[in-house]
């Protein structure tokens, strides 16, 4: 099979029976071999029976059912366990990603060979002020921390070597991520590719500005357990010994300073500051070695992706 396409939506039903007729158009004028892959994230409108139906009357269509809305993300990884094409695209349910782009982004997969390539909404048909200027600033930010050239990170249409979506779980809000994930799993081939923008036709937006205030602290999570996952004592350790070696100089010095009868102890602000470093020390000693017992006992701590063997 070529290409898989999954679509994680929750109450799109009025977008699906359009959203999959021109999925199929693209897919027939360009003959691709495909499946749909449509996960319903708990939808409390009538998307499921609208999923059904088109199941019925096309039988690349495949349909998964949430219990209830545990979101993007889940869905999206609930999707890439279930799809068997080489090339997977994953795209919005809501008709703002646009089927056309689809042939071009499947040849940047497998004639250029790129592990994923992210669509840009270069030109957005969303509000300015909720959406456009906070997103360029959190693209800049995970531009930097990530070191990933993409201009946007968050786009729904993007496309991926089966392998990449097969080795990487998308949990909580990571789906903002997922390039960086898959860089943190060894695919680094990463490109990009300009794509058409609609406004949304129907129903409303899922997300509200809390997007930015989780995407943040998503992105803290990630760079922190990328790096020092699998050894949080170099990070805590660290930072501890930093702490803890200030403390101690300035200790000494308070000390110094007292039996010169320079100053008194207890009235000097120097005293409480090198005590407070000594104790903050400490305790991020005290954070790494729990952090260490922790990874110790999980079976993630040795879990290595094999390549390939001969
Ligand atoms: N979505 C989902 N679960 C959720 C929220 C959203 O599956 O909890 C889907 C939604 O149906 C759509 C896609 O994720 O297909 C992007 O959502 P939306 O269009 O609301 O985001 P925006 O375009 O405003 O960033
Ligand atoms: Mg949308």
């Amino acid at each position: 099979m070529d290409i898989s396409v999954v679509i994680p939506l929750f109450n799109e039903e009025e977008s699906l029976p359009e959203l999959c007729a021109w999925i199929d158009r693209v897919m027939k004028d360009n003959n691709f071999t495909y499946e749909i892959v449509m996960v319903d994230d708990g939808s409390t409108d009538r998307s499921w029976e609208v999923i059904s139906r088109l199941q019925q009357e096309n039988a690349q269509v495949h349909g998964i059912r949430f219990q209830r809305n545990y979101g993007k993300s889940a869905a999206l990884n609930v999707g890439f366990e279930a799809v068997q094409g080489d090339v997977v695209i994953t795209m919005d349910a809501d008709l703002q990603d646009s089927p056309d782009e689809i042939p071009e982004l499947y040849r940047k997969i497998t004639k250029d060979g790129y592990d994923l390539v992210s669509g840009w909404k270069k030109v957005r048909y969303d509000s300015k002020i909720a959406k456009n200027i906070p997103s360029k600033f959190f693209n800049w930010t995970t531009r930097r921390m990530s070191g990933i050239k993409l201009h946007d990170f968050n786009c729904g249409l993007k496309a991926y070597r089966k392998e990449v979506v097969k080795n990487i779980e998308v949990y909580g809000e990571m789906h903002r991520y997922i390039p960086v994930i898959a860089k943190w799993e060894g695919f680094n081939k990463i490109g990009e590719q300009v794509v058409k923008h609609q406004k949304r036709k129907y129903g409303t937006t899922k997300f509200g500005l809390n997007r930015f205030v989780n995407g943040y602290l998503d992105l803290f999570t990630i760079m922190f357990i990328s790096k020092f996952g699998k050894q949080p004592m170099h990070f805590f350790g660290l930072v501890g010994s930093v702490s803890f070696l200030l403390g101690f100089i300035a200790f000494i010095v308070v000390c110094v300073l007292r039996l010169c009868n320079r100053i008194h102890l207890t009235t000097s602000v120097w005293f409480y500051v090198s005590m407070l470093f000594i104790l903050m020390g400490t305790v991020l000693f005290l954070a790494g070695f729990l952090g260490e017992l922790i990874t110790r006992n999980s079976t993630y701590r040795n879990q290595y992706k094999i390549k390939e063997r001969i």
